[in-house]
């Protein structure tokens, strides 16, 4: 098995595998990744009639875009306040507005390309461990009047009615966004960029890279790439390759795991097919899959890269915490991924110099946002807009290495004491 195990692995709808790089090959643009960053902007580039080469350590889609919580809805790993505070009101607006094209973007593509196995299921639901309904409302109102954008608010009487949990307050319902199975839809959009005539090469990791002169090379153990445009599209996996970029984002590991089949012991909980997440600052996200007969329930975050040993036993008592009717329910399978987070927590999209571009640090809102990141990293590529420069403010900025992990480390704890504390007047 070319991926870790996961229900999406488990639930491949094509499980080719493709070749690795062992000769010379030449391209106008080489992309050093083949998550959502790198096949999205290969897709676009190839359609735009660029030869491209995609190299991909493992296999595409195996980072964080092939094991997500399958989650794609509007907005960035930060809210729309903290962005119109870093970069002000109109851009903060006009990125928000490409976010939303994000999503469309994932929705249109699986609908052109009947990209079989995505299973897109309708809806997402932002619940409160709290009360807020006045806040929600205003947040609803707010999205209407400055995007045009409807949500439906939930009070607590219809959450309960769908969540069967004493935890959950009010809701917004967001009947626009959706969610889906990530994994086929990567290899859905890796098949297409080979139908245009681009190439990928998997367990083909990126070891040496000359930038120098106007055609760039880029080496594997056993091939090289000589490009005139390099995309490092790595996410959290990237590593050590590029220090102007390894000095500015922070891997960060989040969990998930996939319950065994219990349809109707999951019914007694969840009795809705939209995806849920709560508004901790540190919540958890979850939906049913497989037609509803098993849960995929997502949470934490860490700076350490190992799983914890007891990684299942700690998910699996976040879901029984909020749905005590789910105790005995067994967990088949549980596993991690890394993402990259800048310390202004907004994706870095830019030019590092001439030819030379990266798409990266989407963090944990990634499926609308790397996807529209690819779009315009492509765009910027061939010279048909300039987008990218929508990015400009969020710069590679340094993270303070290993003091910046701790911090984070740290403000993670520091989040959960406060999402404690505002639970505890709730009671
Ligand atoms: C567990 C989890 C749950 C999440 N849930 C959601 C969700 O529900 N909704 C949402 O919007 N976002 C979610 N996210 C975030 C989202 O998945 C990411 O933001 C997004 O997938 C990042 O895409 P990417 O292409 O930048 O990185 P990745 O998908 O990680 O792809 C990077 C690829 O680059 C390859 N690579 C790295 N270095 C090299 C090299 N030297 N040579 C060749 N290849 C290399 C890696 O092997 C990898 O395949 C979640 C993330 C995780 C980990």
């Amino acid at each position: 098995m070319p991926y870790i195990d996961s229900y999406y692995a488990r639930t491949l709808a094509d499980s080719r595998q493709r070749a690795s790089l062992e000769r010379a090959v030449e391209a106008d643009v080489c992309i050093i990744g083949g998550g959502l960053a790198g096949l999205t902007a290969a897709l676009h580039l190839a359609r735009a009639g660029k030869s491209v080469v995609v190299l991909e350590a493992q296999s595409v889609g195996w980072g964080a875009s092939g094991r997500n919580g399958g989650f794609v809805a509007p907005g960035f790993a930060t809210d729309l306040d903290h962005i119109a505070h870093m970069a002000g009101r109109d851009r903060a607006h006009a990125l928000y507005r490409l976010s939303l094209e994000g999503v469309s973007l994932v929705r249109e593509t699986i609908q052109a390309l009947a990209i079989s196995g995505t299973d897109p299921m309708p809806g997402i639901m932002s619940v409160l461990r709290h009360e807020g309904a006045a806040a929600l409302e205003a947040k609803r109102d707010r999205m209407e009047r400055d995007f045009g954008y409807r949500l439906e608010f939930m009070s607590r009487d219809q959450v309960q009615a769908s969540l069967v949990s004493a935890k959950y307050f009010q809701a917004l319902r967001d009947p626009s966004a959706f969610h889906f199975h990530p994994l086929n839809y990567l290899r859905g959009i890796a098949a297409e960029i080979e139908h245009l005539g681009g190439q990928i090469f998997e367990q083909s990791a990126v070891a040496a890279i000359d930038l120098e002169g106007s055609v760039k090379t880029v080496a594997t153990a056993e091939g090289k790439v000589a490009a005139r445009d390099v995309l490092f599209a790595g996410g959290g996996y990237i590593g050590r390759l590029l220090p102007a970029l390894a000095r500015s984002f922070i891997p960060i590991a989040t969990y998930v795991l996939l319950t065994e089949s219990a349809p109707d012991r999951i019914r007694q909980a969840i009795r809705i097919s939209d995806a849920v997440s709560d508004n901790r600052r540190a919540g958890d996200y979850y939906r049913c899959v497989a037609g509803g007969e098993r849960i995929l329930w997502g949470g934490k975050i860490t700076t350490r890269i190992s799983d914890p040993r007891d990684l299942t036993e700690r998910l699996r008592r976040a879901m029984v915490a909020t749905f005590p009717q789910l105790d005995g329910v067994k967990v088949e399978a549980a596993w991690s991924g890394l993402m990259s987070y800048a310390r202004h927590l907004m994706p870095q999209i830019g030019r590092l110099r001439p030819h030379v571009w990266y798409c990266t640090a989407f963090g944990g809102h990634g499926m609308n946002t790397t996807a529209i990141g690819g779009k315009i990293a492509a765009e910027a590529i061939t010279g048909e807009s300039d987008r990218i420069r929508l990015f400009e403010p969020f710069g590679l900025a340094w993270t303070f290495g290993p003091l910046g992990r701790a911090a984070v480390q740290l403000a993670y704890w520091g989040m959960q004491v406060q999402d404690w504390w505002q639970e505890r007047g709730a009671r």
